[in-house]
């Protein structure tokens, strides 16, 4: 029976950043797939959004209902803090115009590099291909741990097995399991940052077509449940990109989305009937492409308003203006689902938060147990917020550990 100070269960940017961390030279971490961080190498389309630019202060409302459980672990390590991490391996980084940050070589491949580099100067064992199966707590303190192949025991466990989405990258949901035999509970775990499949959809044939600065709207009834702003795809089945993925957290099968198309909420009808006016001879579907609305689109929507797309604009009648300005100002869309756990960004629900101790990610079950990452009930919007909670949660997680760890020491010492 091999025994280690530290276990980490997961290989990703949480379980190996907890390695690094917990400055142990007797410490394991045991990742089911045959190599290391295959998530994290396809995360931003094998860029890598690392993180958001701006103040930490930004970061918080941009979790949810997690936004007070995620305050201390984003202040401790910040977005600067973890860019500062990088650029002191050698790694530049670049920032977009929507404030993404991405290394500048757009390699995922460098970042993981980069961690698994740290790992190893730190004497980190890194034992892929081995899928823990159980973990039991020992009378004693600390776990006892069973993989396909081997035993162990450690002190301190952290479980960084991620969530359930994109399973063949190797987060299937393994650690809800383990962690539930530890007594914790599970918030039911569900698909986030996905894309909306559309009831009666008939936009198939505009796929790929892309929508710039956007603002979306999710009604249930007559009551408006969320926004958001930003670019729009339209998919085969229905709505996809930033903006879309950033909602669907709260969408539900028969609520209705609506894309304002002129770009602004509050684009009245009598503003509408003005630039019609101002617009008399030419084609209705120009006049709406001059409104930033992509040709296909434009010819689409003029005529699900009953309007030939290259009707000129005088000769269209009040209600026909009006009908074409309802489409135009809240493009509708019936939501039948979302995407499954195969299409999810993302993974919302996991590890109660209200069992893990937010200023050290200790489990307040068991003072030996930490939990980081995707594995806990937190998910952030797209735009780097899900790796940054990975990079700072893990921190956090392998930090305390090594304050106990020094502590132990210290009493051994007096
Ligand atoms: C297509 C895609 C693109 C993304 N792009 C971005 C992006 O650009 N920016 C961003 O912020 N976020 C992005 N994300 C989300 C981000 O990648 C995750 O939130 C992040 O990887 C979570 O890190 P983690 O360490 O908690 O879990 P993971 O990265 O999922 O790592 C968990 C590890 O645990 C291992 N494991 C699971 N069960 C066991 C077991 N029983 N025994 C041993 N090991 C086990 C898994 O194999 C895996 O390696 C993307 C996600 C996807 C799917």
């Amino acid at each position: 029976m091999k025994r280690y100070d530290v276990i980490v269960i997961g290989a990703g940017p949480a379980g190996l950043m907890s390695a690094i961390y917990c400055k142990s030279s007797s410490t394991l971490v045991l990742e089911k797939m045959p190599s290391p961080g295959i998530k994290l190498l396809i995360s931003g389309s094998n860029q890598c959004n690392i993180t958001h630019d701006g103040s930490v202060d930004g970061f918080y409302r941009r979790y949810g209902r997690a936004d007070n459980f995620v305050k201390y672990t984003l202040k401790n390590f910040s977005n600067k803090d973890l860019i500062s991490f990088f650029e002191s391996r050698g790694i530049q980084f670049t920032v977009t115009d929507h404030g993404k940050i991405f290394p500048r070589s757009s390699r995922s491949k460098d970042i993981l590099d980069a961690i698994i580099d740290e790992c190893r100067n730190r004497l980190v064992t890194l034992a892929v291909g081995e899928p823990v199966k159980t973990v039991e707590p020992m009378p004693s303190g600390g776990f006892h741990c069973t993989t396909a192949y081997n035993n162990y025991r450690c002190k301190y466990l952290v479980i960084a097995t991620g969530g359930k989405s994109y399973p063949k990258t190797g987060s299937s949901g393994d650690g809800y399991r383990l962690a539930q035999s530890l007594g914790h509970s599970i918030v039911t775990p569900k698909p986030a940052l996905a894309p909306v499949i559309a009831e009666d959809y008939d936009l198939a044939g505009l796929a790929g077509v892309s929508l710039q600065d956007k603002t979306v709207s999710l009604w249930r009834g007559n009551k408006k449940i969320a926004s958001e702003q930003g670019s729009i795809l339209l998919t085969h089945t229905g709505l996809s990109g930033p903006c879309i993925l950033n909602i669907s957290r709260y969408a539900q099968h028969g609520d209705i989305l609506r894309i304002d198309l002129a770009g602004s909420a509050c684009l009245s009808f009598t503003q509408f009937k003005d630039i019609l006016s101002k617009s008399n001879n030419l084609q209705i579907s120009t006049v709406l492409r001059n409104m930033n609305i992509p040709r296909q689109l434009a010819c689409a929507i003029v005529t699900k308003a009953g309007v030939q797309p290259s009707q000129q604009v005088n000769s269209i009648k009040k209600d026909m203006r009006r009908q074409v300005y309802e489409l135009v100002g809240g493009l509708p869309f019936t939501v039948k689902s979302t995407g499954g756990f195969d299409e999810a960004i993302v993974t919302a629900g996991g590890v109660e938060r209200t069992e893990i101790t937010a200023r050290t990610m200790q489990s307040k079950l068991n003072p030996n147990l930490f939990f980081a990452g995707e594995i806990i009930d937190v998910d952030g919007d797209e735009g780097g917020y899900n790796l940054q909670f990975a990079f700072s949660s893990g921190m956090l997680a392998g930090s305390s550990i090594s304050n106990l760890l020094s502590n132990e020491k210290n009493c051994r010492a007096e």
